[in-house]
């Protein structure tokens, strides 16, 4: 085994199915699985990998956190972060980082060719997927506001990321008016998963916009849909989920395949599934 997703449940994930184009891409041998595992499994699963020499683990809800312990390394970003989902081979153990934020930010560029420094963007969330997309958003220079039903997470997260505001990012609580003066909206609440709830008003969307939902299910979320409407480029969070994975791969092997493939084999398997 060359690599493996952990985390409970984990047989939804479609990290497998991306990493093994991945890895068909580049011509190598290997097979990346799915293995359930609670957080007592942790240290044997991660041990059983080690010896295996497998080269890539993933590590999805609810360990993010609990696999810190195990590291012997751990990145600025993810130590900041409090959260791990990216384990890459070291000289005596394994080490830690965390893509989502940097994943979204490709995405957002890449899918649909943001302008990141200087905009004006509106993070949704703060929880943990909502901190590594502030942080990598403030780091590249755009302007963020943070708006989060709980409010005092909201500041918890300001306080957290303030100081990986780099050329001339900022990062403030918000509040969803503010989505009328910006360019970038992201999603990283959990609400239009698998519902038609929007987290915004869709009288609030206009044309200026790309907006990027990290929910992928379903694939297009009502605020996508809304978005659309409104003249907004969007992007689906298998975009994001696409680019994040690639950034593993870069941590992990040295080398990022090619985005299109990996959506392909990623939309053929949801496709099964619907079987
Ligand atoms: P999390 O830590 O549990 O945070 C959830 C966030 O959603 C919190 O800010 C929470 O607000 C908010 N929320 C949940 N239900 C709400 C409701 N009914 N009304 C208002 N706010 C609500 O989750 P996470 O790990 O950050 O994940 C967030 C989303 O991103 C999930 O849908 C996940 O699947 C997705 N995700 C996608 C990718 C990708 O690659 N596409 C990667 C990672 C995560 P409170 O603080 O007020 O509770």
């Amino acid at each position: 085994m060359l690599g493996a997703v952990l985390g409970s449940p984990v047989s939804h994930s479609l990290s497998p199915a991306i990493y093994n184009e991945a890895f068909r891409l580049q011509g190598i041998e290997g097979v990346y699985s799915a293995i359930n595992c609670e957080a007592n499994d942790v240290a044997g699963t991660l041990q059983h990998l080690w010896d295996s020499q497998a080269q890539a683990v993933s590590v999805t809800m609810p360990l993010k956190e609990e696999v810190i312990k195990y590291l012997v390394q751990i990145d600025d970003n993810a130590q900041t972060l409090n959260a791990v989902n990216c384990l890459s081979r070291g000289n005596n153990g394994w080490n830690g980082h965390n893509t989502d934020g940097d994943g979204c930010c490709d995405a957002l560029t890449e899918q649909g060719k943001a302008t990141i420094s200087g905009a004006n963007a509106i993070v949704l969330g703060a929880g943990g997927t909502a901190r590594s997309v502030a942080l990598a958003l403030v780091s590249r220079g755009a302007h963020v506001a943070v708006v989060n039903r709980t409010l005092s997470k909201a500041e918890d997260l300001v306080n957290r990321v303030q100081r990986f505001c780099a050329n001339g990012g900022s990062l403030v609580v918000g509040h969803s008016s503010h989505v009328r003066d910006a360019s970038i909206l992201v999603n990283a609440t959990s609400i239009g998963m698998n519902s038609t709830i929007s987290p915004v008003e869709a009288t609030d969307l206009h044309s200026r916009l790309v907006i990027l939902d990290a929910v992928y299910q379903p694939m297009k979320t009502q605020l996508l849909t809304d978005g659309e409407k409104a003249g907004a480029r969007t992007i689906d969070g298998l975009w994001m989920l696409i680019q994040q994975a690639r950034r593993q791969c870069l941590h992990q092997f040295g080398w990022k395949p090619d985005a299109q493939p990996l959506r392909t084999a990623a939309e053929r398997e949801l496709a099964s599934r619907q079987k």
